[in-house]
């Protein structure tokens, strides 16, 4: 089959569009996904570079997004048949640990994730866990069944389970234009909040604003912790998604009103902000760390997607071959919504 491995840890340079043995099934639980699409995401970059430390094996296919057709399935695999089109749930646990053996198998202590431990999407066909294997939601094409399960899951969790955002309250995206930002301004338009992004770029606020931000700020212009202020008549935000962190952090949790929730899924602009502690406890404040999602939680999410119609924003196809240039343009932060590559079935 073609595929895009990973020769060695470094720069989009490491990634090589080549032919490759076919997967295998090697357990009756397994299945083989022929994909017609997959996503990129930040952590195939991170994985590339080296700083997870979660590839182990050289060379390696990245991707933890895909959708396709099933072709094959092992002998114990009920939930799937061949010629199902079928989206992907990222992670897979070793079903013994604590984790997964109290239903929270994406926190498992030996957490495989489709692109990390298992091989990934970014190639011709892919094998997984059979129950990792979901319907596509109707009316979804595969670039659009590819594009959302891992940015969606994660801000489902963010939002919904984790901070219990509300419709009528008011939510801070800081850094709008990324995949979960993005995604996190759909989804809680469409549950009634009211919703704030920041970015450095007009352009990006724009479009924001086409898909119902209720405001937009520029952070290279203004000091958004002023802007948030004046909006909210300084009563503060409910609820603040920051994955940049860095010198935002601080203004994050500023903003933030008595009992407010901040939700973090990365650190884009580094992983070690000074806390103003008081704010803290002073204001009541929590903070939720999270990465990912429950099987219980992607159900709802395959329910609210195919419920709600929204459809991931996909800013651009590749064709699988330049996976690179794909990598290169969202590590230039030029995308608004998702990159997606193209495979042909
Ligand atoms: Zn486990």
């Amino acid at each position: 089959m073609k595929a895009v491995r990973m020769h060695g840890f470094g720069g989009v340079e490491q990634l090589i569009y080549e032919d490759t043995e076919q997967p295998r099934l090697s357990q009756p639980t397994e299945a083989i996904v022929e994909l017609r699409a997959a996503a990129i995401n930040h952590i195939d970059i991170w994985n590339r570079m080296g700083a997870t430390s979660m590839v182990a094996k050289l060379p390696h296919i990245l991707g933890a997004d895909g959708a396709g057709v099933v072709i094959e399935i092992g002998r114990q695999v009920e939930n799937i048949k061949k010629g199902d089109a079928v989206c992907l749930y990222p992670p897979a646990g070793c079903g013994r640990c604590e984790f997964c053996l109290t239903g929270r198998d994406f926190m498992c202590v030996h957490l495989r994730v489709l692109g990390e431990r298992l091989e990934g999407t970014y190639a011709e066909y892919v094998k997984l866990p059979a129950e990792n294997c979901f319907p596509i939601p109707t009316g979804f094409s595969f670039e659009e069944a590819a594009a959302f399960p891992l940015v969606f899951i994660t801000l489902w969790r963010m939002l919904f389970t984790n901070a219990k955002l509300k419709p009528g309250e008011t939510l801070l995206i800081i850094g709008i234009g990324g995949g979960v930002a993005s995604a996190a301004l759909q989804v809680a338009k469409k549950i009634g909040a009211q919703v704030i992004v920041t970015s450095g770029s007009d352009e990006k606020l724009e479009r924001a604003k086409n898909l119902g931000a209720d405001h937009g700020i520029n952070h290279r212009k203004k000091d958004f912790t002023q802007e948030v202020n004046a909006l909210t008549s300084n009563r503060g935000v409910d609820v603040v998604l920051d994955c940049v962190a860095g010198e935002v952090w601080q203004k994050s949790l500023t903003v933030l009103t008595r009992g407010g929730r901040l939700v973090t899924c990365g650190a884009t602009a580094g992983g070690q902000p000074n806390d103003d502690l008081t704010a803290i406890f002073s204001k009541h404040l929590k903070i939720y760390g999270s990465t990912l999602g429950s099987r219980e939680e992607f159900l709802q999410l395959l329910s609210f997607m195919t419920v709600s119609q929204i459809k991931p924003i996909i800013d651009s196809v590749f064709p699988l071959k330049e996976a690179a240039a794909a990598q290169r343009y969202v590590e230039e932060g030029r995308q608004f919504g998702k990159v997606v590559l193209r495979i042909s079935g």
